[in-house]
C-alpha cells in the first residue's frame, strides 16, 4: 500500500533540499534551499520529511509543476 505526498523543490535551482531554516516572531517558516540559498516566508503551511526510493523522487521530479500549469 502507498500514500501520496506533494514534494517541495526549489524553483531556482530544482533542488530537493528545501528546509525550514527558521520560524519568524510572527510564526511564519522560513524555507531556505540548502544548494543555492534561495528562501521565502511559508505562513499556512508546513513540511514533513519521509523517505522515498528514488524511482519516487523521479516521479516528483517528473510531475513538478511549472508557472501556468496545476499537478498532474
Ligand atoms: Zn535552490
Amino acid at each position: 500500500m502507498s500514500e501520496f505526498v506533494s514534494v517541495m523543490f526549489c524553483r531556482v535551482c530544482s533542488s530537493r533540499y528545501v528546509d525550514i531554516s527558521e520560524w519568524t516572531e510572527e510564526g511564519n517558516a522560513v524555507i531556505r534551499c540548502r544548494t543555492c540559498g534561495n528562501h521565502e516566508e511559508m505562513g499556512r503551511f508546513v513540511m514533513g520529511r519521509c523517505r522515498v526510493s528514488p524511482r519516487e523522487l523521479q516521479d516528483a521530479r517528473d510531475t513538478r509543476a511549472k508557472k501556468g500549469t496545476y499537478e498532474k
